[in-house]
C-alpha cells in the first residue's frame, strides 16, 4: 500500500477533542455497561460492535487511531510527555486482567438480566449519576497522560483494545486480507524517529530491525510511517500474517 500522508490524523484528533462535551452522550464504555445493566442498548454498544466487526481487516486503526475521543484525548495531552515506555509483558497482563473482569461483569448483567430489549441511543442525557461516572474516568485517564505519557490509559488499562486486538488476531487466523505495517529493514538507518513519534510508546525501531511490526499494541496510526526518513515502515493489506 503506497505511503499515506496522515497529517489530517491530527486534525480529526483535535476534533474529537473539542466535540467530547457531545461525544461523550454517543460513545462511553460506562454508557455501554450501564445500558446492559438496564436492558438498553446504547449507541456506545451499537460503536463497539461496528469497532468489532472492522478490527477483523482494520485492527485498532479505525476505532483506536482514528475514532476514540478518549485515545485523541490522551494523545494530545501526553504529546509532550515523554512516554514511560512500558515492559509489553507487563501492560499486556494488567489489560488482559482488566479485560477478563470487564468481560465478566458483562456476561453477569447479560445472564441475570437477559439480552437488552431497548434501543435509546443517548440514554445518559438525563442521567446525572452517570455523566459524573464518566466526567470522573475522562478526569482520570487524561491524569494518566499527563504523568505517564500519551495514551498511558490505552497501553495499560483499556479493556476494550484488548477485545479489539483479539478481533484483528481472529481476522489474522482466518485469513482475511487486513491492514498491517510491513517494514523494510534495510533501509533503517536507526535514527529513531519513529520510537519518538509512537503514540502507543512502543520500540518501532528495534521492531523494523527484528520484521516484528505485529505488536499488540499498534494501532495502526501510521505516525512512525509517516516519520520515517527512509521509507521503511509502510501499510500494507495481506491476509499473510
Ligand atoms: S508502531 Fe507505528 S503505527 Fe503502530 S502505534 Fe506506533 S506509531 Fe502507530
Ligand atoms: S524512523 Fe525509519 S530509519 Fe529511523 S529508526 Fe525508525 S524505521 Fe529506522
Amino acid at each position: 500500500m503506497k505511503k499515506h500522508k496522515i497529517r489530517l490524523r491530527i486534525y480529526i484528533l483535535v476534533a474529537l477533542v473539542l466535540t467530547l462535551p457531545i461525544l461523550i452522550n454517543v460513545y462511553s464504555p460506562i454508557l455501554m455497561v450501564w445500558g446492559i445493566r438496564n436492558g438498553i442498548i446504547t449507541a456506545s454498544f451499537l460503536i463497539f460492535a461496528a469497532w468489532f466487526m472492522l478490527s477483523l481487516f482494520m485492527g485498532r486503526s479505525v476505532s483506536c487511531a482514528y475514532t476514540c475521543p478518549y485515545g485523541a484525548l490522551q494523545e494530545i495531552l501526553g504529546i509532550h510527555v515523554s512516554k514511560k515506555k512500558p515492559k509489553s509483558e507487563k501492560a499486556n497482563k494488567i489489560r488482559y486482567f482488566i479485560s477478563v473482569i470487564f468481560l465478566l461483569l458483562v456476561s453477569f448483567l447479560i445472564f441475570n438480566l437477559g439480552v437488552a430489549k431497548n434501543i435509546d441511543l443517548f440514554a445518559s442525557n438525563d442521567d446525572l449519576q452517570l455523566i459524573i461516572l464518566i466526567t470522573i474516568s475522562i478526569i482520570t485517564i487524561s491524569l494518566l497522560s499527563i504523568l505517564f505519557g500519551s495514551r498511558a490509559f490505552c497501553r495499560y488499562l483499556c479493556p476494550q483494545g484488548v477485545f479489539l486486538t483479539i478481533g484483528s488476531k481472529i481476522g489474522r487466523k482466518i485469513k482475511i486480507p487486513s491492514l498491517q505495517l510491513k517494514s523494510t529493514p534495510n533501509n533503517c538507518s536507526n535514527c529513531k524517529l519513529c520510537d519518538k513519534s509512537c503514540p502507543m510508546g512502543l520500540d518501532v525501531n528495534q521492531m523494523v530491525t527484528n520484521s516484528t511490526l505485529n505488536d499488540l499494541n499498534c494501532i495502526l496510526c501510521g505516525e512512525c510511517i509517516e516519520k520515517c526518513p527512509k521509507d521503511a515502515i509502510n501499510y500494507s493489506f495481506t491476509a499473510k500474517d
